[in-house]
């Protein structure tokens, strides 16, 4: 499993997942070679950064890394060339828009340093260990509180004003379909009709896991997700496209319909390149974890931005 780690790093990764809740530091070679994970709740800057760090300096003084990735909830920057470097944009998440995540957690080494979206990490994750293996076109979509897509052309992430955020891309509406958006930007974005957050408001009182798989809720949800599969389709066209958070996790019938809407959608005018285009991730609870392990990986290969670049 760990064939793709070039045979010259001795020393494993280090990989810190930064998510809403917790974040999680790992010490890795691949999905096969994992030394050690720890937690740390997401609560502060102040406090979940020196935690972290704090690790990752017990591991640079034992068994050492050869480079260090960092997968990040977003809005990010990740313009080297901006003065805002490393740091989280506006976000709600209460202290952290301007957090210096990369500086603060990479300054102490000195190490090929890997910074990217989380979504990011998960996709090129997948695509060294999982379900996007030996592609070099391909799509993360998580599903949860969120919508987030990690794309990756032509092996590498895309940047240019930003991250992907094609969560926030506006789809068509679902014939008959008025419900409100959840996203505080859009009235149609995928995001705020068919995130996880939109599936609660969307069943009021009900619990999720009261509602059936033939229940009406899920038609417009398909259908906005299958319209923005059918949009990365026709942009960037990845080869696969994986689909994992909460509830696509919890709800496995909705890639099947997913997989049936998009053809539909698409309407014969493009081929697909495999029968089950949209793919369950393979690598499962470890996807954002062996993120932040794969945005090292590239930093070592020399294809990540390094903290020695950005200085
Ligand atoms: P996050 O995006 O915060 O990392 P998750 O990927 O774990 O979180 O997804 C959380 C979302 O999953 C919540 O919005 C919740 O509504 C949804 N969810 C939880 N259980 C189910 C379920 N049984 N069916 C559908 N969705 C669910
Ligand atoms: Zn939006």
């Amino acid at each position: 499993m760990t064939s793709s780690v070039p045979r010259t790093a001795s020393k494993p990764f280090a990989g810190v997942e930064l998510g809403g809740t917790k974040c999680v530091a790992i010490l890795a070679a691949g999905p096969g070679a994992i030394l050690d994970q720890r937690i740390v709740p997401t609560t502060v800057p102040d406090e979940t950064l020196p935690a972290l760090g704090a690790i990752l300096g017990e591991w640079a003084g034992g068994p050492g890394f050869a480079a260090l990735g960092i997968a990040s909830f977003g809005p990010l920057d990740l313009d080297p060339h901006s003065p805002r470097y490393g740091r989280v944009l506006a976000t709600n998440k209460s202290g952290w828009s301007d957090a210096d995540v990369l500086g603060r957690l990479s300054a102490p080494f000195d190490v090929p340093t890997g910074f990217d979206t989380d979504v990011n990490g998960a996709a090129l994750a997948e695509m060294r260990w999982g379900a996007g293996r030996g592609i070099d076109d391909f799509a993360y979509v998580t599903v949860g509180t969120g919508v987030g897509v990690g794309l990756v052309v032509h092996g590498r992430p895309t940047r240019g004003i930003g991250h992907s955020e094609i969560g926030h891309l506006r789809v068509p509406r679902y014939p008959g379909d008025s419900f409100e958006s959840v996203c505080g930007f859009h009235a149609d974005c995928i995001e705020g009709l068919a995130s996880g957050t939109a599936l609660k408001a969307r069943i009021g009182d009900r619990a999720v896991a009261d509602v059936s798989v033939d229940d009406p809720v899920w038609a417009p949800i398909v259908d906005a997700l299958a319209a923005m599969c059918h949009a990365l389709v026709c942009s960037t066209g990845p080869m696969r496209i994986a689909m994992g958070g909460g509830v696509m996790t919890a709800q496995p019938h909705l890639i099947p319909a997913i997989n049936a809407a998009l053809k539909q959608s698409l309407a014969g005018y493009m081929a697909l390149p495999v029968e089950d285009y949209v793919v369950a991730p393979e690598l499962g609870d470890l996807a954002g974890p062996l993120g932040a392990i794969a945005v090292a990986a590239s930093a070592a290969e020399g294809h990540g931005i390094t903290r020695m670049a950005a200085e």
